[in-house]
């Protein structure tokens, strides 16, 4: 293709995206096709001679959108929202324009830098510890990862290897794999299942300890599994605490749970993944009380931040445990400015990266700080319109608290009872829900994901919610 028809494709192509998010309330959230549909429609084989970018246009509607399940409609509340923005959408495309792999500094200086100081505007968004902040002069800063599961992966590696570096300052001749097979990580039971995920990757043990009755891990529990496992010869290394669990969005006190981590020498590693986009809005900040305790913090812009994925935000208080941690230094690899800047290949698993920083920038100038909180605190008020209507109806609960953009709510009664009505919800296609389960009481899951949500979607929603439950609760009675 050369850049005359690049042009005309591209423009084409522009006109289909503002369509299509400028129309997506119209399209049903759920595809209704069978797996395998596609197969069916598409040749055996790739083409031998080149095709018209007309063509392919035309089955991208014809083939694609019937199976798409479209998480940018007011009416998908399903998991946890992926942001979409214009901004971001347009430097997705300058960075497959410029298609750099920024492992090292030398690999694209600007892909880094930029990183390195968007990183910085964030933290300083959020009100971070400068300890985090590249920009305080100290060790720390941030760093780009794909997702919230590398994320706390590369956390518990980092805690990994500063075990083993202090293992072996205090004797040279120990036994690294004896250390390793000690080692024991925690988080707890509500903690995402990426936590339980970089416990397996990482080989270590990694024990999900009970929390109180609001969901939260407490630090006596935290504090007892800590003896407990040190009275068996255990060594504790490293602990997760989770702002916004995906279930039922609670909040680990961290203040509590920093203190423990801190005395007893165990990396605190903080995965916010979904809520701490709304930490840019003072209001919500009493929820990271006691962040200035973590070793690393991570949350996903690529959430509820306007940035496309794949965009996770991590700080290291102290990266060089991170960057020891799997540091291979081929020649290939060598630059003459090696140690002047970060050589971000060191701060994560896979060696290529692609130039994200580019959508953070544009999504902050974009938007400014002002337009991305009104977001977060519109997107807030919409969940409580949510809880309001189901309060206002006697034969609801809801359950847990409000907090953020998650409404979590049941029938009262029995859980089969509620799992017919996500059934029947989800079998409508109107909306689009996924339940949960917490100490065997199931319930339905309402998030807030599209920035095009408004409150009268909240109400066809609400209205899908009710007029099903009638239905279900008719063919309960006798
Ligand atoms: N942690 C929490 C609390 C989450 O809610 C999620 C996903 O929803 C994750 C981690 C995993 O995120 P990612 O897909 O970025 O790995």
């Amino acid at each position: 293709m050369e850049t005359k028809q690049f042009k005309e494709f591209a423009k084409e192509m522009v006109d289909y995206i503002g369509n299509y998010l400028d129309n997506i309330r119209d399209r049903p959230v759920l595809p209704n096709v069978k797996p395998g549909y596609l197969r069916e429609l598409l040749p055996e084989s790739a083409p031998e001679q080149p095709e018209k970018w007309q063509d392919v246009m035309a089955d991208v509607e014809r083939l694609i959108m019937p199976g798409v399940t479209h998480w940018h409609s007011p009416r998908f509340h399903a998991y946890f929202p992926t942001a979409n923005s214009y901004p971001a959408i347009v430097a997705d495309m300058l960075s497959g324009a410029i298609a750099c792999i920024g492992f090292s500094w030398i690999a694209s200086p600007a892909c880094t830098e930029l990183e390195v100081v968007m990183l910085d505007w964030l933290g300083k968004m959020l009100e971070l510890p400068p300890e985090f902040l590249a920009s305080s002069g100290g060790k720390g800063g941030g760093v780009i990862q794909g997702t919230a599961s590398e994320a706390t992966l590369v956390a518990l590696l980092g805690a990994k290897a500063r075990v083993l570096r202090k293992a072996r300052q205090e004797n040279p001749d120990v036994n690294e794999n004896d250390i390793v097979s000690k080692l024991v990580g925690y988080a707890s039971s509500q903690a995402h299942s990426s936590v339980e995920r970089a416990g397996l990757l990482g080989g270590v043990k990694l024990r999900l300890l009970p929390t109180d009755a609001n969901n939260r891990l407490r630090a006596d529990a935290l504090q007892d599994a800590i003896r407990s496992d040190r009275q068996q010869g255990l060594i504790p290394f490293y602990a997760v605490a989770t702002l916004g669990t995906t279930s039922s969005c609670a909040f680990d006190p961290l203040e509590e749970l920093g203190v423990v981590c801190n005395q007893e020498g165990v990396w605190l590693h903080v995965d916010a993944a979904y809520a701490g986009s709304a930490f840019i809005c003072p209001e919500y900040r009493y929820l990271m009380a006691g962040i200035e305790h973590a070793d690393s913090f991570n949350f996903n812009p690529h959430k509820w931040m306007l940035v496309n994925f794949d965009c996770s935000a991590m700080w290291l208080k102290d990266p060089n445990d991170v960057v020891s941690a799997f540091n291979v230094d081929p020649l290939y690899l060598k630059h003459d400015q090696q140690g002047s800047a970060p050589d971000y290949r060191h701060w994560q698993i896979p060696l290529g990266r692609r130039f994200r920083a580019l959508k953070l920038w544009f999504v902050f100038r974009l938007y400014g700080i002002a337009n991305l909180q009104a977001h977060i605190r519109r997107q807030i008020a919409l969940a409580h319109e949510f809880e309001d209507h189901v309060k206002s109806d006697s034969r609801f609960e809801i359950y847990g608290e409000v907090t953020m953009g998650l409404v979590c709510f049941r029938l009262k009664g029995s859980n089969e009872l509620n799992e017919t009505l996500l059934r029947r919800i989800n079998g409508h296609g109107v909306i689009h829900l996924v339940p949960s389960k917490i100490r065997d009481t199931y319930f339905l899951r309402l998030a807030i994901c599209s920035r095009f949500t408004e409150s009268h979607d909240i109400k066809l929603s609400w209205n899908e919610v009710r007029s099903l439950a009638d239905e279900v609760l008719a063919e309960e009675r006798p």
